[in-house]
């Protein structure tokens, strides 16, 4: 049985997929993209997170660290990132929660006895699991595990994936993989390349081939004003989806401010501050632009009333 890193398992999950779901993030991403929400999951191997406002320098972790990566100077707490090896001690001797140690080892099995736990609502719901991440092939072994052990249990499985990956990596999970949910982020690969620093060419062709598999995939793509949020480009976006018939549902996701802490909690530079969320209005009119091609569309973070009437999300996801 095959173990990975995660950086947690979320339970009663509303947003990554139909009905009540079980989400397992797991870490390790190819791509870097600039807006990204979880930085902690950029490296697959686990990692130490530094809040220095909560340190309340008792200096606990100068003496639990065995690579002398903390330090206490006039009376401040100093971390010396290069150092660590990411053993996590210092993090189980530090009270204040400075100190977290995020990414931790699993067996797939024992993912699957977390995933068991809420099986109840996942049928009264429609729900099931869903492998995030991160990006979840960067540990295909793992998640095909995963996934597998879900389906054996007639759990319904999502793979929230980027897809940016050569055929070969997706065909092993394919038969165990209900529903994919997949970005597609930016349609001109230029652009695509240097907002996320990778091509966008191999997802467009995969989702081509999930089409010809027959495989429902919901499309996704988050929104930053004046970055990704032109008419003519969502247009192109929807122009390629409208020629897929596996496509169940188009969501925009508006972009949301993190906040610099997580970012620096991991000895990285944060989004620009001027990165923002398209106007609730410009986001009408994209939504309006991709139903125009016949897709069912979706602003994830909108009321229902807000939604346009011909928006089904419930009566189009497939549920094994
Ligand atoms: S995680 Fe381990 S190596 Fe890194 S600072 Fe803490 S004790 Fe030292
Ligand atoms: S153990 Fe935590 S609270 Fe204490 S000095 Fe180290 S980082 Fe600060």
């Amino acid at each position: 049985m095959t173990s990975g890193v995660l950086t947690h398992i979320q339970r009663f999950s509303v947003h990554d997929g139909p009905g009540i779901r079980t989400t397992v993030f797991l870490k390790g991403c190819q791509m870097r993209c600039a807006w990204c929400h979880n930085p902690e999951t950029y490296h697959e191997q686990p990692e130490l997170q530094v809040f220095p406002d909560r340190c309340i320098g008792c200096g606990a972790c100068v003496e639990s660290c065995r690579h002398d990566a903390h330090q206490i100077a006039d009376g401040r707490h100093l971390f010396h990132r290069e150092r660590c090896v990411a053993c996590g001690r210092c993090a189980q001797t530090c009270y204040a929660r400075s100190l977290v140690l995020v990414g931790q080892t699993k067996t797939a099995e024992e993912v699957l006895q977390e995933v068991l736990a809420d099986s109840e609502f996942y049928q009264s719901s429609g729900g099931g699991a869903t492998i995030s991440g991160g990006e979840p092939l960067v540990q295909p072994d793992f998640t095909r595990d995963i996934l597998r052990l879900c389906k054996d249990e007639g759990i319904h499985t999502a793979l929230d994936t980027n897809l940016a990956w050569p055929w070969a990596r997706v065909t092993p999970i394919l038969h165990t993989v209900d529903l994919f949910l997949v970005d597609v982020k930016i349609f001109d690969d230029q652009e695509h390349r240097r907002w996320t620093g990778v091509s966008n060419e191999q997802v467009l062709e995969n989702l081509r081939r999930l089409d010809q598999q027959g495989k429902p995939v919901i499309v996704r793509t988050p929104l930053v004003a004046g970055l990704n949020d032109r008419i003519d480009q969502i247009a192109a976006i929807a122009d390629f989806l409208s020629t897929l018939a596996n496509v169940i549902e188009y969501e925009l996701l508006p972009y949301h401010p993190l906040g610099s802490g997580k970012y620096e909690s991991l000895g990285l530079k944060p989004p620009p501050a001027e990165f923002k969320a398209p106007s609730a209005e410009h986001l009408q009119q994209l939504a309006c632009v991709a139903r125009n091609e016949g897709l069912t569309v979706r602003i994830a973070g909108s009321k229902p009333s807000e939604q346009a009437a011909d928006n089904k999300y419930e009566s189009r996801i497939p549920v094994s």
